[in-house]
């Protein structure tokens, strides 16, 4: 590599990472993506549900990835009364596969020019110097920046001396399974055989749905999974499963480091949603928002670090929501949340959601919801706690 320097070192290429890199490069900066694996989008770790309004927004042509388009959901109380959310004809989200989807971001990145090094890892930065494990052997390389879209586990988040909360990380673990689905709808199951998150059945056809569960750090994912499957598929055998950590959090405060000159995206910054765990679409829509800005870091020494924080807000304010609902739900007894789902059945839940639901933006119905007298059977203490 001689004495070349990248503006931009990206750590990871997931497609968070490979979206940032092609804003950036497409802006003129010389950016480089490192990527631990040989391959982008293996391991595929994720359900790839993302909602379809999200999605068209960002203008990425996924069509060779979608695998399912889904209709609406069937939410599961822990003594199985069931709350249906059918938006009709139409549809609310696809399924990807995310291999293929992460690809599409690739080829994207690619036809513009942007570096991929495979098989490279980012160990450690020390002012403009990278060093990586690449291909096994240690290199040196140089950046002036560094953004970490290295998921979960983000290298450059500890680089930064980030610690995060464990409460703030769930456990997951999915397989594939064989059966008779209604390939329109996702099924969430909730109780205590998921505590802390919940259980899902995901078509991918009328034959086969991907099939996981989530649940607080320290308890035994192993057995609440098999509990889930005996409730739910009591046939089924399952041979494969893999088990993943999901940031479950508030937004992190500090999530770019202005001494160090890094910057987290994506899981690696806690942008992902802890109601259901899914970071595509607001980790996709946070590295939109970010790039822009980075022509002007370069430029102007006078930049204030705070713009981050600024394009960011809106993003913030959704994802706070989302914690805040998913600490309002972790604190109740199956009990509870049997009580909830009947008083919400009763109270036409079902046709507010079918109207106002929002997957990634709870912003756009929780008021709604608050100020409706139907729904203050929810008591005071709910809508006080999301301040609302
Ligand atoms: C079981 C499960 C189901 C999920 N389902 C959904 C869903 O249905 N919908 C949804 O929106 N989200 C879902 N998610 C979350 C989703 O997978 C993530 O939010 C998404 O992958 C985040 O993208 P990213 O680009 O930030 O990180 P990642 O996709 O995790 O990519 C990070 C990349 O960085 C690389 N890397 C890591 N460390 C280094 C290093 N030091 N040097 C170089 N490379 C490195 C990794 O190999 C990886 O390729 C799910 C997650 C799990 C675990």
């Amino acid at each position: 590599m001689g004495d070349y320097i990248y503006d931009v070192v990206i750590s990871g290429a997931g497609p968070v990472g490979l979206n940032v890199a092609y804003n950036l490069k497409k802006s003129g900066l010389n950016v480089g993506v490192f990527e631990e694996h040989p391959q982008v989008g293996v391991p595929a770790n994720c359900s790839g549900l993302i909602s379809k309004n999200s999605m068209d927004s960002l203008n990425v042509d996924i069509d060779e990835a979608i695998v399912n388009r889904i209709r609406g959901a069937k939410l599961f109380s822990p003594n199985n009364q069931e709350i249906v959310i059918d938006i009709g004809k139409d549809f609310v989200a696809y399924l990807v596969d995310r291999t293929k989807f992460d690809r599409v971001f690739e080829k994207r990145a690619k036809k513009i020019g942007v570096s991929i090094l495979n098989n490279t890892r980012l160990m450690n930065v020390r002012n403009e110097s990278i060093f990586v494990e690449r291909e096994k052997r240690g290199e040196l390389l140089k950046g002036k920046f560094v953004i970490g879209s290295d998921g979960v586990n983000s290298t450059v988040r500890h680089l930064m001396d980030i610690k995060v909360n464990k409460n703030f990380f769930v456990h997951s673990m999915q397989t594939r399974v064989q059966g008779n689905f209604d390939p329109s709808f996702v099924e969430l199951h909730f109780g205590n055989f998921a505590r802390g998150f919940f259980a899902w059945v995901i078509p991918e056809s009328k034959e086969h749905a991907r099939v996981g569960l989530g649940c607080s750090l320290g308890l035994n994912i192993d057995n609440c999974f098999n509990e889930f499957m005996l409730k739910r598929f009591p046939e089924v055998k399952v041979f494969s499963k893999k088990s993943f950590l999901i940031p479950c959090g508030p937004p992190l405060k500090q999530w770019y480091n202005i001494q160090k000159k890094m910057l987290l995206l994506g899981d690696a910054g806690f942008f992902t949603k802890a109601t259901t765990g899914g970071g595509l679409m607001l980790g996709l829509e946070t590295s939109n928002l970010v790039s822009p800005l980075f022509n002007t870091l370069f430029s102007d020494k006078k930049f204030d670090f705070k713009e981050f924080d600024r394009v960011v807000a809106p993003i913030n304010k959704e994802l706070l929501l989302h914690w805040k609902l998913r600490s309002y739900y972790n604190n109740l007894s199956d009990d509870k949340i049997d009580k909830l789902f009947f008083k919400a059945k009763k109270a036409n839940i079902e046709n507010f959601l079918v109207e106002h639901g929002d997957m990634d933006r709870p912003s756009l119905f929780v008021g709604k919801l608050a100020r409706n007298p139907k729904y203050w059977f929810l008591g005071k203490e709910v809508f006080s706690f999301l301040r609302v």
